[in-house]
């Protein structure tokens, strides 16, 4: 398909695999745990590892292989591989990068569970893992050396939406021939395409804003050809693979990917303004407005704002837990990215269990809402949370 060059939708619902069998619009479900050979010397076909030949769905399978083509359409990479979990793609990812001995540089403020596999398992396998500020991406060159393998970041920075400078350390990065590795799933393709920036490595957990509605656990990774078969021959051993169901509905969700998004980039905005505007109200972060730390550097980087925010309430836990305890219409739940909106609180979520230290560092208060905004009628949610603050 390469007629010109096509939009995202266009290519998130075409992309270039169909089902020539029966010619079905949609390309069927291949719920299999394994393939039959015609006769025993084609099993050489796996050894030559030839195109669309497939023995075993841990190494391999159709409706798996239709949506990472997809995928790796709408970031703009070469490949893309699916895993059962955002963990499993990430795990599994700066594993086949490193080996005992090396180091590498991430972003401190990480989703928690990466945190703790840099932090409690990476040095079990005598990998060392520096950590850098968000304020102090410029100390990254003091922290390089001769062996580091990579760098690991995420930006927008949950749960504050703190923005961080990619093009900077790609910088860094090249001029030490350093891997850039970036969790792009809080901006999604459709908001920030980091491969255009010279990041190596896109990781999603397709569990958010790519699957989009809170039903299932998926992972995936975008780059090129030659890194995702390094990394796909460590899926084969580690069995991170995804089940074809779950593929299917992760391809069928793909389809309404950008006007999902581009909703709630809309939606976010304007729950922002209206928070900013409220008296209980003590400080609301969202890239989208103008008094954002990282706002300009927001419209440089990115084509959308995102759906993710986060405010504080005039008030102490007791106050914050009320108001999420009140509202009618968002879900008070853990996770991000889906039709519905959700709001948590990151002291007793996402980073439960950080010292009172750590919590500062991160500028994460006990009054802190995160909100993931979903699809619903704006008017709605805004009420909602009116209504709620009416309580406190
Ligand atoms: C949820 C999440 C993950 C982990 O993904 P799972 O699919 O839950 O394994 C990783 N990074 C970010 C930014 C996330 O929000």
């Amino acid at each position: 398909m390469n007629l010109k060059k096509f939009g995202t939708s266009t290519l998130a619902i075409h992309g270039d695999l169909k089902d020539k069998q029966f010619r079905s619009v949609v390309y069927p479900i291949y719920q299999t745990s394994t393939f039959a050979v015609e006769k025993t010397d084609d099993y050489q076909k796996f050894i030559d590892e030839v195109d669309d030949f497939y023995i075993y769905s841990r190494y391999g399978n159709p409706t798996v292989k239709e949506v990472e083509k997809r995928l790796a359409l709408i970031e703009n990479a070469e490949n893309s591989i699916l895993f059962s979990s955002g963990m499993a793609a990430i795990t599994t990812t700066i594993l086949s990068h490193v080996q005992s001995g090396d180091e590498i540089i991430s972003l401190s403020s990480i989703y928690g569970v990466t945190y703790r596999f840099f932090r409690d398992y990476l040095p079990k396998f005598g990998v060392k893992v520096k950590f850098f500020q968000i304020e102090k991406v410029d100390e990254i060159e003091k922290l390089i050396s001769p062996k580091t393998k990579l760098i690991y970041f995420e930006t927008p920075v949950n749960p504050t939406t703190r923005i961080v400078d990619i093009e900077k350390i790609v910088k860094f990065a090249k001029r030490e021939d350093l891997t850039t590795i970036i969790d792009n799933t809080f901006a999604t393709p459709i908001n920030q395409n980091p491969i255009d920036f010279g990041v190596d490595i896109v990781i999603h957990s397709a569990t958010k804003y790519l699957s989009g509605h809170s039903d299932l656990i998926l992972g995936c990774v975008m780059s090129s050809r030659e890194r995702i078969e390094r990394i796909r021959k460590f899926k084969n051993v580690f069995g991170g693979n995804p089940d074809p169901h779950q593929a299917f509905l992760l391809g069928r969700s793909l389809k309404t990917l950008e006007l999902r998004v581009k909703r709630q980039n809309e939606n976010a905005l304007k729950l922002a303004e209206f928070l900013s505007s409220h008296r209980k109200i003590r400080k609301v972060l969202y890239p989208g407005l103008k008094n954002h730390p990282e706002h300009e550097l927001a419209k440089k980087q990115m084509s959308g704002f995102g759906g993710m925010l986060s405010f504080e309430i005039d008030g102490d836990l007791g106050r914050t837990k009320k108001f999420c305890d009140s509202l009618k219409v968002a879900l008070n739940a853990t996770s991000l990215g889906s039709v519905e909106t959700l709001v948590s609180i990151p002291v007793l979520t996402s980073h439960v269990g950080m010292k009172k230290d750590e919590l500062e560092r991160a500028g994460i208060s006990e009054s802190m809402v995160r909100v993931s905004v979903g699809i619903e009628n704006i008017e709605d949610i805004v009420w909602d949370f009116e209504q709620a603050l009416n309580q406190i």
